[in-house]
């Protein structure tokens, strides 16, 4: 938890790229300090800027229909960005932005250390996947770095893509399962992380 609240005050504070010129809240993320699942977006909007908190505009509605959707609620998840500062009228966070912003990510990722990732929009997947399409790999889990990384379209996409909701909610709907078999494979003598029988769902 001192991790968290430690990268959550440097952010507050941080000039490490120019976003910082026109932010008014900066959002470091929240969530549970030992959650299973991380979901990373891209970066703050105008109300997250206002209030200092992730999703909590019209996607963040979104992201909270998909999580009932598989029995679970903000406070259950930790949900960040890739940058923490709002890039000014909306626009992509530049690589130099998010190269900046990188490490905070990072010891958010290393503090929590969830079981599984779930990457929403295109800045956040490329962090795991870099120059794929996200049409070609959403919603296919894939093993990184010791844990199951599940890349998914960003909400606000299918707010303005009304035929990509089901896509996302179908994507959404994996996640139960990998949770489950994340948990059988760490309780010890039960079963054998390595065992490729066991990884044959992603
Ligand atoms: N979109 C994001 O990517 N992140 C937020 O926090 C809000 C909207
Ligand atoms: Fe610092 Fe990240 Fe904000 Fe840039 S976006 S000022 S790197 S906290």
């Amino acid at each position: 938890m001192d991790e968290l609240r430690r990268v959550a005050e440097e952010v507050a504070g941080c000039m490490d790229c120019q976003l910082h010129l026109s932010r008014k809240k900066a959002v470091p993320g929240e969530g549970p300090a030992d959650a299973d699942i991380m979901l990373i977006g891209e970066g703050p909007g105008f109300h997250e800027n206002e209030q200092g908190r992730p999703f909590v505009g019209a996607a963040g509605k979104f992201l909270e229909e998909l999580l009932e959707s598989i029995n679970l609620s903000r406070e259950d998840v930790f949900i960040g960005n890739v940058v923490k500062c709002r890039p000014p009228g909306n626009r992509d966070p530049q690589p130099e932005e998010i190269e900046a912003c990188s490490s905070y990510l990072q010891r958010q990722i290393d503090a929590i250390d969830p079981k599984v990732i779930v990457t929403l929009g295109r800045f956040s997947m490329a962090r795991y996947f870099p120059n794929v399409k996200i049409s070609k790999i959403h919603g296919q889990a894939k093993e990184i770095d010791g844990r199951v990384v599940i890349p998914m379209y960003h909400p606000a996409a299918a707010l303005h893509q009304p035929s990509l909701r089901q896509v996302v909610k179908e994507d959404f709907s994996l996640i139960p399962a990998v949770i489950d078999q994340r948990r059988s494979a760490s309780l010890p003598h039960e079963s054998d992380p390595t065992d490729p029988e066991q990884l044959s769902l992603f």
